[in-house]
């Protein structure tokens, strides 16, 4: 016999069927009558499954005595209707083996409330909580149907380098890759030869997989990565991970408006992809996390994103009459607080804000006829902010050329780069989501150190 998955047994169970169930005891009953009921879960759903061993099941006295919350089991039985309420079906066991105990002195996982700060301590124990659990469905959910979303529209999954030698946008954001010695380095003070050290040069691990993605944007259409993305930013927010994931697409021949086109309809249906798929985890989100999460979700799937040039945002924040620690003027760059003012409360609804200043932007954007903006954008929602940051790409080799020049960078260093230019130069635009601050819009949780399994921030990198 082959294990059963809980989260099968209760959608498509029938009584009678012989089944074959192993996971971890949540919560054990012992009655008088010589029998106890365990409730079981293997981590496929938040139910778990009622299990109901009694003194005919071999070894029972001494299997139940050694079985407490978070003991691992195996159970041979016949799924039964049950009839307590709240489940469907109940699993009567025959056999019943104790893979692993879990001495309840020590077990920190009891039946109780535990703080998120807490969990975060112990987190390779806290997926079995059903808070975290419910995360790791979700986020699953949620990278099949960002695949799904570009996989049937023809993109191509393309593998960009996590380690790096061309420091895009990130210089002194940037976590450096080395294989030199440092504790023999701080001995001998010289200046440091990088022509030792193991790639022949400074290397850094990436924080975006843009530049990589536009070669092939360049060459076979379509395409997206989609991994891990590293930023020694010294932020502590609830928004910013050291080590994050993120999703970018790249595409030939879209301009901004296409651009924008794809990123609203990418966010809406990737949203109602994990709405579908994980319907129970997400009543749970509703009900214990955050009250408004399904109405919220709701009304991003349904009503367009607004669409306003940065310009108009500042005439609106300074219009507002609200006091915002960081004061309002054409030129900045927005603060989470401004983002989350236009989205949350003049809008209430998500906003793709474009035409950035270009004093405070990347030299890749394409630059407007205006001399003063770059064909930025970025995608705000509700309680999180911007959760997508995007751009037409300058294609024109002169303007580029010049834009590196004034945010001093050095032409050499992005040959490659400026290649795509010299041959074959197309219009092209991509943008890259954040996953985790995705999963913050879905699931309600407030801080993103709860939504990635083993959080990288600031003096942190425990497990
Ligand atoms: P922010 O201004 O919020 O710090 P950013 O403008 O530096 O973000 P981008 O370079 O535009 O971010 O990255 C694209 C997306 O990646 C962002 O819209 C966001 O969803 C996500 N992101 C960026 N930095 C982080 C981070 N440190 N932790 C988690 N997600 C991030
Ligand atoms: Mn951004």
């Amino acid at each position: 016999m082959t294990l059963s998955k809980i989260a099968k047994l209760i959608k498509d169970g029938q009584p009678e069927q012989q089944v074959e169930v192993a996971g971890w005891v949540r919560t054990k009953r012992e009655s008088k009558q010589a029998f106890a009921f365990l409730e079981l879960n293997d981590g496929s759903s938040m139910t778990g499954l009622q299990v109901i061993v009694d003194d005919s099941v071999p070894g029972f006295a001494d299997s139940i005595k050694a079985i407490t919350t978070g003991a691992s089991v195996r159970v041979v039985g016949v799924l039964k209707e049950s009839p307590g309420k709240g489940q469907s079906i109940e699993l009567h066991a025959a056999e019943l083996t104790v893979l692993g105990t879990a001495d309840a002195q020590t077990y920190p996982l009891q039946k109780k409330r535990h703080s998120f700060e807490f969990l975060r301590e112990i987190a390779h124990l806290r997926p079995r909580t059903n808070t975290f659990g419910a995360i790791a469905r979700v986020r699953n959910a949620l990278c099949a149907a960002i695949h799904n979303f570009f996989q049937s529209r023809g993109f191509l999954y393309i593998h960009t380098p996590v380690i790096t030698t061309s420091d895009c946008e990130g210089a002194g954001t940037m976590f450096q890759v080395t294989t030199l010695d440092l504790a023999k380095l701080a001995q001998v003070k010289t200046e440091i030869d990088y022509g030792q050290d193991f790639f022949g040069k400074q290397a850094s691990l990436t924080v975006s997989g843009q530049l990589e993605a536009e070669t092939f944007a360049s060459s076979v259409g379509d395409c997206y990565t989609f991994g891990p993305t590293f930023r020694a930013e010294n932020s502590n927010t609830t928004r910013h991970l050291a080590e994050f994931w993120m999703v970018e697409p790249e595409m030939p021949f879209y301009e901004l408006n296409d651009n924008m086109d794809l990123a609203e309809s990418f966010i809406r249906t990737i949203l109602a992809d994990v709405l579908a798929a994980c319907p129970e985890d997400m009543e749970f989100f509703n009900l214990r996390i955050e009250k408004t999460i399904l109405e919220t979700l709701r009304n991003i799937i349904d009503n367009d994103f607004i669409r306003l040039p940065y310009t108009e945002a500042v005439e609106i924040l300074l219009a507002s009459g609200q006091e915002f620690e960081y004061p309002v003027s054409w030129g900045i760059d927005l603060q989470s607080e401004h983002e989350r003012f236009l989205t949350e409360q003049h809008f209430k609804q998500p906003v793709i804000l474009y035409d950035y200043p270009r004093s405070i932007k990347p030299f890749y954007m394409r630059c407007n006829e205006d001399g003063k903006t770059v064909r930025a954008m970025d995608v705000l929602v509700p309680r999180v902010g911007e959760i997508i940051g995007g751009s037409q790409r300058e294609e024109r080799l002169d303007v580029l050329t010049d834009r590196m020049a004034e945010c001093g960078l050095e032409p050499e260093d992005y040959w490659w780069y400026l290649d795509l230019r010299r041959y074959g130069s197309v219009p092209h635009s991509g943008f890259g989501l954040g996953l985790e601050r995705t999963l913050l819009l879905l699931t309600g949780m407030a801080n993103i150190r709860d939504v990635i399994p083993f959080p990288r921030t600031p003096k942190n990198a425990e497990f």
